[in-house]
């Protein structure tokens, strides 16, 4: 059982690599973003609420995506867990950690994706994501093998999200350069963060990670 978070910027990888963990592992992908924006097309009351924020590209509140995690926490099952866009603030880190005590698991391994900001912009432009089984491509890199098809499962629902535009983006990278990058420093002083090369090809983005946590 190995538990880790996947920590880096909009367009690092994250959901990539951990689609592949899951694929791969077993693992159980816990991405606050695929939880919200979940809850946004079911329409629920706190959906309704978080929808502008997320389109503004700022974070919603720690309340919430802690209220969300706590629940997958206890009742979700699988050889570990993928963090993927959560913790994205110093609280949010400490919650983490009270949680995974009262569940009694423990963190392994923090995983920094590292990717300048002048390839996020071209990996969020052309990002699309299949809106059944929630495969990622992407326009250029990797595109579906025949167009408007996803490869895995056969699904013509392809997705662009509604925050992945230029100026959404621009807040996004603002909001994680002023409170997520702060959490690299806090899990490095842990001697829990290991950095990968996030601007490497998918394959062997996927290899440093195997590495990561074959060793954790
Ligand atoms: P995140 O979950 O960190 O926001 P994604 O995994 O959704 O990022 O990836 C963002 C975009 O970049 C997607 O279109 C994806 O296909 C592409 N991408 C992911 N990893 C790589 C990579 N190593 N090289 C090139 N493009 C990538
Ligand atoms: P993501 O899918 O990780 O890119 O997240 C999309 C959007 O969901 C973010 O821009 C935030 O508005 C919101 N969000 C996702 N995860 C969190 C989090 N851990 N804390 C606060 N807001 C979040």
């Amino acid at each position: 059982m190995v538990n880790v978070i996947l920590l880096g910027p909009p367009g690092a990888g994250k959901g990539t690599q951990a689609k592949r963990l899951v694929d791969g592992r077993g693992m159980v992908q816990l991405s606050t973003g695929d939880m919200l924006r979940e809850a946004r097309s079911s329409g629920t009351g706190m959906g309704r609420r978080v929808a502008q924020v997320m389109d503004r590209g700022e974070l919603v509140t720690d309340d919430i995506v802690i209220g969300l995690i706590e629940e997958k926490l206890t009742h979700a099952r699988g050889a570990g867990f993928i963090f993927d866009g959560f913790p994205r603030t110093l609280p949010q880190a400490d919650a983490l950690g009270r949680l995974l005590d009262k569940v009694g698991q423990r963190l392994d391994a923090v995983i920094e994706m590292q990717v300048d900001d002048a390839a996020l912009v071209a990996r969020i432009t052309g990002r699309v994501t299949c809106g059944v089984c929630g495969a990622v491509y992407h326009d250029r890199t990797h595109p579906t093998r025949q167009p408007g098809v996803c490869d895995v499962c056969g699904s013509t629902d392809l997705r662009r999200r509604a925050d992945d535009n230029e100026a959404s983006l621009r807040q996004r990278l603002m909001e994680y350069y002023k409170k997520t990058s702060p959490l690299i420093g806090y899990y490095y002083a842990k001697g829990q963060l290991t950095t990968v090369d996030g601007l490497a090809e998918v394959e062997v983005v996927a290899e440093a990670v195997r590495r990561v946590l074959d060793k954790g």
